[in-house]
């Protein structure tokens, strides 16, 4: 089956798009015309390859040495007046996410008005921290924050939330409400004060988990659960329940179960509603007062809430329909969204906002109540302003504000049509990958059913192996039996090898240590199995870049 088409009524919309938000155009955005900022663009504007780009930016070797051998900072400054040759080439060689062979990763180019925003916010120079270091910059947080929440179906006049420093932060403020709600004395005493406690996360997680929980003073092989993962790598809700169960039954606390919506490398999606009402139910029937916080990290998964009410059956935009297919079960799931007590948003990634920008969206304010240190804490603050902020709740002191400006700003600039355009293109790219791959000899892609923009999967032999699934069936397979290990050692060679020897060509995918788990073996245990992924955020990729790729698939 050949590959769907892209309609053209689809290409233009695209098209529009890219022009009139991702052109760095000066008439459009004059503050690119700024001389060094210009110059920046244009030498990005090359698309060589990561391994070629030193050589060939002008003198680009000599600017390198120079910097490297700068050990003093100046005794006399610059006089301002001209670009700074070395601030220029820093700027112009650092990662181009512009280049539309850029997939590393859930990482992405800026559009143009999340700089113009962005640099407002700088211009300004807010400080979040509290009401007056910013005045009106925390009316413009508690705008977004209401937008945002009347896209899930938070009710805005109840959710709150806080511009932080990346989705690790947010998840750190999942697992943080949590511990702070159900176990109070933890404010003063820690974690560990006699009450026994469990931590719920998914096997699927972000490594986030682990920083954060660690952070928090978790003991990470004692007091975390880790719920195993369906085949199509969300949370196995039967595992769930069997230990959460286990948990109340033990009168054993469970502060927080933290879900993914959007896995960072598959895509996994959690359902949220279920788990939400397992809690209740498990919550009466052991008499546990206060329930697991639910945090959903969607950090990379949310901006599929800008379909929740895109008109599928019409389809306006002529998504094609394969994509509109797995985006509306997506979508689906997104609608349960509300259900979580708070949720992680990553503006900085299928965002398209420049770093960082990431928000906790709280859906009862109450919660920030729990996180609230005494105020004798903060003498720097006048008492009776205090309690207009969330100053007694954030982890952080100083909160910047260029994300939050270069939100907003590309939330009205893009609005709602905008971004489903942005998403839909890249989802469209991500399906035509796996298409092709479908029918290219050797490939295997990685949880297809899983329409996100992540495009994982493992390359075998085409002359050892003819039939790719049934491989990667019996890799799956985990066994003690040296034949096995053997095998999937062989076929992890290949494709390591063949990736190292195509290079960074047409697209400049990953590898990943970790593209996919095997099986569950009789004991529950199971391993990593690496593969290698292209990540389809980026709105310059064309299918082009996409069979410049394939032409090399096996290098
Ligand atoms: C990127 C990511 C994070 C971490 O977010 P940062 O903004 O990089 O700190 C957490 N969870 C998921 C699923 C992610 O993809």
């Amino acid at each position: 089956m050949p590959p769907v088409a892209a309609s053209p009524v689809f290409r233009r919309h695209l098209e529009l798009v890219r022009e009139r938000y991702f052109s760095r155009n000066p008439d459009l955005w004059p503050v690119f015309r700024d001389p060094s900022l210009a110059r920046v663009i244009e030498l990005r504007g090359q698309h060589v390859t990561p391994a070629e780009r030193l050589c060939s930016y002008p003198g680009g070797t000599d600017l390198l040495g120079a910097l490297r051998a700068e050990r003093q900072m100046p005794e006399e400054g610059i006089v301002p007046g001209s670009p700074h040759e070395r601030l220029v080439f820093a700027a112009a060689l650092s990662k181009a996410w512009e280049d539309p062979a850029s997939v590393e990763n859930v990482i992405t180019a800026s559009c143009d008005p999340a700089i113009h925003g962005a640099m407002l916010g700088i211009l300004a120079n807010p400080n979040l921290v509290y009401r007056e270091y910013c005045e009106m910059a925390d009316e413009l947080e508690k705008t977004v924050i209401r937008q945002i929440a009347n896209l899930v179906g938070y009710d805005p006049e109840d959710a709150t939330g806080i511009f932080t420093q990346g989705g690790t932060f947010c998840n750190l403020y999942g697992y943080l409400f949590g511990i702070r709600k159900t176990m109070p004395e933890s404010l003063q005493l820690g974690l560990e004060y006699g009450q026994d406690y469990r931590m719920i996360n998914s096997q699927g997680g972000h490594y986030s988990n682990t920083t954060n929980l660690s952070l928090l003073g978790v003991n990470l092989a004692k007091k975390t659960i880790r719920i195993q993962l369906t085949e199509a790598n969300d949370i196995d809700l039967v595992d769930l329940e069997s230990q959460l169960t286990a948990c109340f039954r033990l009168g054993c606390v469970v502060p927080t179960i933290m879900l993914t919506m959007g896995t960072t490398d598959t895509f996994g999606v959690d359902r949220v509603k279920p788990v939400h009402d397992l809690s209740l139910r498990l919550c009466e029937r052991f008499g546990v007062t206060t329930p697991p916080h639910i945090h959903v990290d969607a950090a990379v998964g949310w901006p599929l809430i800008f379909f929740l009410d895109y008109d599928f059956a019409a389809n306006p935009l002529e998504i094609d329909e394969i994509t509109l297919e797995g985006l509306l079960r997506t979508v689906e799931r997104f609608r349960e969204l509300r259900y979580a007590d708070s949720f992680t948003v990553d503006f900085q990634k299928w965002g398209y906002v420049p770093y960082t920008s990431s928000l906790v969206m709280v859906k009862h304010r109450d919660s920030m109540k729990a996180l609230e240190h005494d105020p004798e804490n903060f003498s720097y603050f006048e008492k009776d302003i205090q309690g207009q902020t969330h100053l007694q709740s954030t982890i952080e002191c100083s909160r910047g504000a260029a994300g939050l400006f270069g939100a907003y700003s590309a939330m009205q600039y893009l609005g709602k049509s905008g971004y489903r355009i942005l998403i839909a293109n890249t989802l469209q790219n991500a399906n035509y990958m796996r298409q092709r791959l479908a029918i290219s000899p050797g490939a295997f892609v990685i949880a297809p059913e899983n329409h996100g923009p992540s495009v994982a999967f493992r390359l075998y032999d085409p002359a050892r192996v003819s039939d790719p699934a049934a491989e990667f069936e019996r890799d799956k397979a985990l066994s003690a039996d040296p034949a096995y290990r053997r095998r999937v050692q062989q076929n992890n060679a290949y494709h390591r090898e063949v990736f190292l020897r195509r290079g960074k060509r047409g697209l400049y995918t990953n590898w990943v240590e970790f593209a996919m788990h095997t099986d569950y073996d009789a004991t529950d245990r199971w391993e990593p199995l690496p593969g290698e992924k292209a990540v389809f955020m980026n709105p310059y990729t064309d299918r082009e870049h996409i069979d410049a790729f394939l032409a090399r698939l096996h290098g």
